[in-house]
């Protein structure tokens, strides 16, 4: 398939593809071209003149195409399905439930629209400005860069585009390397919906090529971007060099406390499904670190190997199938290489561990395991959970805070005063109270802290994200004394 480019299908300048595999078999499904700076540039020479139609577009018109795209979304839903499957590997039903959920994105956003924008203030709380009154409204950011990655690509490609062309701006979008081929059918909707072809455009291609020429770019105003902490960081320099505004979304390793009051088999059905299933253990928020008092501790952990060993592994072609492989033979050994790591260091395998297919990991519990591993301080993108037994409170917290991440945690307890307790003291943006921390509506504000980002990607702020105010002031418009 080719990029998305002013509305036509273009190959790159120079002729360069990219292979795109089905990580269950390493099959080759399709190729890409992989673009360049040039075809970026391009792209960006387009979306300035985008900026100039989509910025003069009717907001209630705006809001027509995008609702339309959620429309055609869920028209095309199945087939869009089956190749997000394909080609990135997650099961049939997160597949099903992940465009589902890029729908109500374009619909939601779209919504957003509608909304009254602005505000007026009379300006007489000032010395000097009694007769003044301020107008103050939002106008479009200008050309957004946004960067997506391979774990949700419908999804954040979703808030990413329908926040900025529902604020009024045009937005280049570099799809991720491994599976851009459901979010290039996406863009085919979009024509087809009516979004202005100037405005929008998905190119394709490796980070460190199409990826960096997006963020190098003097004509892309913003970066909006979701990935891995070492990326955002580099983003960062650039984008800190030449002042751009930056939205960064980015790892965590975040903790679910579980106490000793607890349903422990409910707790492990539901935290060993929200960790393993959903993208294959390969998403953002998903409950990475559990923390677990040492009273059920051992209990706690057979009960979550049975859950872990009950999930059914392999090609997610087969509906049946839980758990897929993950994305890449490197993103595979990696994990795999973690395992191995904390194993050396003491803990104990109870589910899992092992190989399957080319790119597989099974269902791996592990208990026993230090608070001072590697599994604690790296991000693990994979379905694996290290077990770490805690006596009090007060420790639990202190392990969990001292993570570099601050995405998201969850705490499990029956007693409500020491769930709010816990919640308050946690550094993270989010906390689930009795569920898995793998959660993210997108309908609340998504507020990552410290090494997971800087970013407010989600339905409620993406909009408003991507654009700048402007403050008009009219003078001797009031009969106001001076005295
Ligand atoms: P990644 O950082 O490797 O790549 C993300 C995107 O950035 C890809 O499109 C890639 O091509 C591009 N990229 C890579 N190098 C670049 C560079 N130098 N300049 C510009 N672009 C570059 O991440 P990934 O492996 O695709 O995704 C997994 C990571 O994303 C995990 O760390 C996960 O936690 C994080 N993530 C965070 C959120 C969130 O909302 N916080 C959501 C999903 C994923």
């Amino acid at each position: 398939m080719d990029m998305i480019i002013n509305g036509e299908h273009l190959a790159a300048i120079d002729g360069r593809t990219l292979d795109i595999d089905n990580p269950a078999t390493g099959e080759v499904i399709g190729q890409v071209p992989r673009a360049g700076a040039a075809d970026v540039d391009l792209a960006v020479k387009h979306a300035k003149a985008g900026l100039r139609v989509n910025s003069r577009v009717p907001a209630h018109r705006r809001y027509d195409y995008l609702v339309k795209t959620a429309q055609l979304i869920l028209r095309e839903r199945e087939r869009l399905v089956e190749l997000l499957v394909k080609e990135n590997g997650k099961s049939r039903s997160w597949a099903d439930f992940e465009v589902r959920k890029g729908a109500e994105v374009f619909q939601t956003i779209a919504e957003r629209v509608k909304d009254p924008q602005g505000a007026t203030y009379p300006m007489d709380s000032m010395y000097n400005a009694e007769t003044q009154l301020s107008m103050l409204y939002k106008q479009p950011l200008g050309v957004i860069g946004a960067i997506v990655p391979f774990n949700f690509p419908v999804e954040l490609m979703a808030y990413k585009v329908a926040g900025a062309l529902a604020g009024g701006n045009s937005v280049v979008v570099k799809l991720p390397e491994d599976c851009p081929l459901t979010c290039l059918e996406i863009g085919d909707l979009l024509l087809e919906a009516g979004a202005p072809a100037e405005s929008f455009h998905l190119v394709t291609g490796l980070g460190h090529e199409a990826g960096a020429a997006v963020v190098e770019h003097p004509g892309v105003g913003m970066i909006s971007f979701t990935g891995s902490t070492e990326v955002g960081k580099q983003i960062a320099v650039e984008a800190g060099r030449q002042l751009k505004k930056i939205s960064l979304e980015l790892g965590g390793n975040d903790a679910v406390i579980v106490f000793d009051d607890v349903d422990v088999d409910e707790v492990a059905e539901s935290i060993v499904r929200g960790r393993m299933t959903v993208g294959n253990g390969q998403a953002c928020v998903a409950d990475k670190v559990w923390l677990v008092h040492e009273a059920v501790a051992e209990k706690f952990a057979e009960a979550a190997g049975r859950v872990a060993r009950s999930l059914s592994y392999g090609d997610p072609a087969d509906p049946s199938v839980d758990v897929g492989p993950l994305i890449t033979d490197e993103a595979a050994n990696r994990v795999h290489d973690q395992i191995q790591q904390a194993v050396r260091e003491g803990a104990t395998i109870v589910a899992g561990g092992e190989r399957f297919g080319p790119r597989g990991i099974s269902p791996t519990v592990l208990s026993n395991v230090d608070r001072n591993s590697a599994l604690l301080a790296d991000e693990v993108f994979g379905p694996v959970v290290p077990i770490v037994a805690f006596a009090a409170e007060e420790e639990a917290v202190e392990i969990a805070n001292s993570s570099r991440y601050g995405l998201q945690g969850a705490v499990w307890t029956k007693d409500v005063n020491r769930a709010l307790r816990v919640a308050d003291q946690l550094d993270v943006g989010g906390v689930v109270i009795n569920g898995s921390s793998c959660f993210r509506p997108g309908n609340i504000p998504y507020m990552p802290r410290k090494e997971s980002g800087l970013g407010k990607d989600n339905m409620f702020d993406a909009m408003d994200e991507m654009t700048v105010g402007k403050a008009v002031v009219f003078n001797g418009v009031r009969a106001m004394g001076t005295a």
